[in-house]
């Protein structure tokens, strides 16, 4: 599988600010609050990555642990017990660990070629903020979050998946400093699309592309239901 794709997101308006959704063989970065809607985003595209396409993709197997997936499944009728087997999931304990689970992420991508649309790596900055957490680690921190970039970038491009990264971000810097995600120069430019998420009234979220060379700078606003992201 190595044409281009994009995923749906659940949100037309999300989608078209990101030009058709998730694209593959590409990192998209989400950034955001806690409560933004990261995760939520992340469950629904485990399930659209499963909507049968041209392609006929009709998914892979083994287990998983989200149990939010259900009620996203059902919305995009497709069978919940199948969408949960389609999901690998495995939790890093370390930066380092997380960075050989993508070499084990390489080793099933190839053995099983064409079958995985989508890789998400969760709170990606998370196990760096806690592993090198020092000034004098700073430098260190950066080769590695770098290493483990290049890593999921040619993952992308050599299996054609799409990868997601989310990065948490938190907000007691005030209104302008909010906006900006942790991760510097390093996560900068080895994101394709950058996506900042603010809170809106409810269940309300905007989405902005951040720093796009490609895409107009624009919002999209959107909502977190059960059933996934929605418009
Ligand atoms: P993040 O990962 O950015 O912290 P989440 O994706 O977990 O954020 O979204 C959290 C927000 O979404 C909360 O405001 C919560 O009320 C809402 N939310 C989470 N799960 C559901 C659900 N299953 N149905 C409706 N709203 C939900």
């Amino acid at each position: 599988r190595k044409e281009i794709f994009k995923l749906q997101t659940g949100s037309s308006n999300l989608d078209n600010l990101l030009g058709g959704g998730i694209e593959s063989m590409a990192i998209t970065e989400v950034f955001g609050e806690f409560g933004t809607g990261k995760t939520q985003l992340s469950h629904t595209l485990c399930v659209t990555a499963q909507i049968p396409d041209s392609n006929g993709y009709l998914g892979a197997h083994k287990h998983s642990r989200p149990h939010r997936l259900k009620p996203i499944a059902e919305r995009f009728n497709l069978d919940p017990t199948s969408v949960l087997e389609n999901v690998l999931y495995a939790r890093a304990y370390t930066s380092e660990h997380q960075y050989q689970l993508l070499g084990n992420i390489g080793a099933k991508l190839h053995e099983e070629p064409g079958i995985f649309k989508l890789l998400i790596v969760d709170s990606v900055m998370a196990l760096f903020r806690v592993d090198f957490s020092g000034r004098a680690e700073l430098a260190e921190r950066q080769q590695k979050l770098g290493r483990t970039m290049s890593k999921l970038q040619k993952l992308s491009e050599e299996f054609g998946v799409a990868v997601l990264v989310t990065n948490q971000i938190t907000s007691d810097l005030g209104e302008a400093e909010a906006a900006k995600p942790v991760g510097g120069n390093v996560l900068a430019h080895s994101s394709t699309t950058r996506v900042a998420l603010k809170k809106g009234k409810g269940n309300r979220r905007v989405a902005s592309v951040y720093d796009s060379p490609d895409l107009e700078e624009s919002e999209a606003s959107f909502a977190i239901t059960k059933g996934g992201i929605d418009d």
